[in-house]
């Protein structure tokens, strides 16, 4: 059964790569981020809420990601599963410990995709042009590069320390097809 988290700072490809996996692996892939564009295009007041939170770069309330998250996880519980953007804080972390734990899910692999914020920076500039994202401005990356390193790097550093026989970490400034490389040859071995 594979259970997979994959961590890395926006624009780093880790959803790039938990699309490539999980039609490889064929298990489903959870992206808080596309659930979270996708709750918005409904434009009731709570979409017109989250709307104004992500384009400003900050992160929605970990209520609002634990509940998605866990209504969603308790189908994947026999399927496997790939989080990507989930954990983003200590709250998140300690809730999805526990939600695993009563169900007696045990994680397999988690991968830390690491990059530097100048190749980070040109990344983005090239997505905002491919897919019109509107989070995908350079001032708002600054914000959402800043939640990462206050919030979500001591988030994926618990798991390197609580979790280092499954951690892994990736060199995301490698073009796309090498990272997927490097994470199947991880995945075969283990
Ligand atoms: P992403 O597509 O993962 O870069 O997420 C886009 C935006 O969605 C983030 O900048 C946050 O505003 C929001 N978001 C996604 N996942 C989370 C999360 N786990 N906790 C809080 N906010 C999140």
């Amino acid at each position: 059964m594979n259970r997979l988290i994959f961590f890395g700072p926006p624009g780093a490809g880790k959803g790039t790569q938990a699309k490539i996996i999980s039609d490889l692996l064929k298990i489903p892939h959870l992206s808080t981020g596309e659930i979270l564009r996708s709750k918005i295009q409904e434009k009731d007041g709570l979409a017109l809420e989250l709307r104004k939170i992500m384009t400003s770069g900050k992160l929605i309330s970990d209520e609002i990601l634990n509940s998605i998250v866990s209504s969603r996880l308790k189908n994947f519980s026999d399927t496997g599963f790939i989080l990507d953007g989930y954990p983003r804080t200590i709250m998140q972390y300690e809730f999805l410990n526990n939600f695993l734990e009563n169900l007696s899910i045990k994680l397999n692999f988690i991968f830390n995709i690491e990059i530097d914020y100048d190749i980070l920076k040109q990344r983005i500039i090239k997505r905002s042009s491919e897919e019109g994202r509107e989070d995908d401005k350079i001032d708002i990356l600054k914000t959402r590069h800043s939640e990462y390193t206050v919030n979500t790097r001591k988030v994926s550093e618990l798991y390197r320390q609580s979790y280092s026989n499954i951690f892994y970490q990736i060199d995301g400034s490698l073009k796309i097809e090498e990272i997927t490389k490097k994470i199947i040859e991880i995945l075969k071995k283990s």
